[in-house]
């Protein structure tokens, strides 16, 4: 299905020109606009001298510009790097300067905070253009003619996404044309996706599961997309009744929102045939809640960067097994490997391993981290996880966030699922904070539900009965809210920094 599928055509393949492909505020763009709209802007670019193979950022909220810009850059066999809109000017530099970019597409109001003129970015990163989306742009892409597009080979690299550098600098990853559309089509083809539904997109474009699941997958499948800049519950929640929203992709944090509205019995969604939760752990409890209580299959998947992203999914029609991830992709591998690379067998638990037509070319000038994490064509993900005899896999945490406490190994995300089984608990993160004699020792932040009051003793006898001693939080901090990122997820080193 993905032979001879490439950024410039791929949008094409199940939409007719007068389907509507985005819902941005009041304005609806049909897939024939669209695809008029990527031709002039690609003309643009290359009138602006980018060729093949040259990199060019994309500094944009979630706009239809945004997938103007992101598919004309494709379009002429460029590679387009989105930026995260929370970096500093210093990550900015670090990323424009790896990467080599000859040009840069930036929002007008991003380019306002940044307080540098277009000369000034033009200067200091030697681009051959600045192209400020606004009005300017809209203007000058109208009057652009299309020009003939190269051919585009799909092996070639599409996207250069960058890390969040937790553990270090941030790395490029490089994905290619083939390897994001692989995924798109393997989703599509999970989600029984069709030209009559309608995605919500409110995850951030700039981030591959934003971007692949809320972006290529609609387009692929001829859906369309309500597009919203960010999650305001209430927004959203009126938006997904307005527009008969059919799809959802969000992270666990804005499912726990609608959970509760749903709960409160304040809204219904009754065009919503499938919620897919990706990026972090979905508790539980809300997976119950969505699935069971309200008849909306909520669908846990599990993915990362450097996947493009996505790896497995609990199937929409077959079982859905409540804290596992599901079953691999079509055409993806997964295997559970010990410290040295080996197999484990069924039920034991190690590094999760990828392997398959959606795992990177590698990062980015940087070929020691590529070898460490591309080992005989198996992606090292970071993650630990197992899988069972019926060949669902269970993710049970991140290296990086295990707990290890007088040698003993605690998994946060234990001990945060007995925490969200607690009727006041609206939200919950589990740290590891450096003790000299144990080595760590467990810390647990709480967020009570609006109007509900929790101490620590309370949360310290519901957990008493249903943890080992060890695994026990020394420390529990009540607080009004978790730092997240712009994708939604808890961001546990700002916990660490706490
Ligand atoms: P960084 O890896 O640089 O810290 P990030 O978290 O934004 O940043 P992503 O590639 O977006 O990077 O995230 C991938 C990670 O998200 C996975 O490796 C895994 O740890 C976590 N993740 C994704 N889906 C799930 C899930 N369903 N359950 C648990 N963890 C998940």
């Amino acid at each position: 299905k993905i032979k001879g599928l490439h950024f410039g055509s791929f949008y094409l393949t199940h939409s007719k020109p007068e389907d509507a492909a985005l819902i941005y505020h009041d304005q609806t763009i049909t897939y024939g606009d669209l695809h008029t709209t990527v031709e002039k802007y690609a003309t643009c670019l290359h009138v602006s001298g980018i060729r093949a193979g040259d990199v060019v950022a994309l500094s944009c909220y979630n706009t239809p510009e945004f997938i103007y810009s992101y598919l004309a850059i494709t379009r002429l066999g460029a590679i387009v790097a989105p930026l995260n809109l929370t970096l500093t000017i210093d990550e900015l530099t670090y990323i424009l300067q790896d990467s080599g970019a000859k040009a840069l597409f930036i929002h007008e109001k991003i380019l306002g905070k940044l307080s540098a003129s277009t000369e000034q970015l033009q200067a200091q990163f030697r681009l051959k253009e600045v192209l400020v989306i606004g009005e300017a742009l809209t203007a000058r892409v109208h009057t652009a003619t299309a020009i003939e597009p190269p051919e585009i080979n799909p092996k070639a690299i599409a996207t250069l996404l960058y890390t969040s550098g937790t553990t270090g600098k941030p790395k490029g990853a490089m994905l290619s044309h083939e390897n994001l559309i692989a995924d798109t089509v393997a989703c599509t083809d999970v989600l029984d996706l069709t030209s009559q539904d309608v995605f919500m997109c409110v995850l951030p474009m700039f981030h591959s599961f934003g971007f692949t699941t809320s972006v290529l997958l609609p387009l692929y499948a001829g859906s369309t997309i309500v597009i919203h800049e960010t999650f305001h519950p209430k927004e959203i929640m009126h938006s997904l009744i307005a527009h008969h929203v059919s799809v959802f992709c969000g992270v666990p944090a804005m499912f726990v929102v609608l959970a509760q509205a749903l709960k409160e019995g304040k809204v219904s969604f009754p065009s919503l045939r499938v919620a897919v939760s990706g990026g972090a752990a979905l508790p539980v409890e809300i997976l119950t809640l969505f699935s069971h209580q309200y008849n909306i299959p909520l669908m846990e998947g599990y993915g990362l960067t450097e996947a493009s992203p996505v790896v497995c999914f609990n199937p929409l029609h077959g079982e859905k097994k409540p804290g596992s991830v599901g079953l691999p992709l079509t055409g993806v591998e997964v295997r559970i490997a010990d410290e040295q690379g080996g197999n484990l067998e069924t039920d034991q638990t190690g590094e999760i391993l990828v392997r398959g037509l959606n795992v990177m070319q590698g990062y980015l000038n940087m070929p020691e981290a590529t070898a460490d994490t591309i080992v005989d064509g198996w992606l090292h993900t970071g993650d630990i996880g197992f899988i069972d005899s019926d060949g669902y896999v269970f993710i049970v945490d991140r290296k990086k966030d295990l707990i290890i406490t007088r040698g003993l190994n605690v998994y946060p995300r234990e001990i945060e699922e007995v925490l969200y089984k607690h009727p006041a608990v609206l939200e919950a993160a589990v740290i590891g904070m450096p003790d000299p004699v144990k080595g760590e020792i467990v810390k647990a932040f709480v967020v009570p539900k609006p109007g509900e009051t929790l101490d620590r003793r309370t949360v310290l006898d519901f957990l008493k009965p249903q943890l080992a001693a060890y695994k026990m939080p020394r420390f529990v901090e009540i607080i009004d809210q978790l730092p997240k990122n712009a994708a939604g997820k808890i961001l546990k080193k700002d916990l660490r920094k706490q």
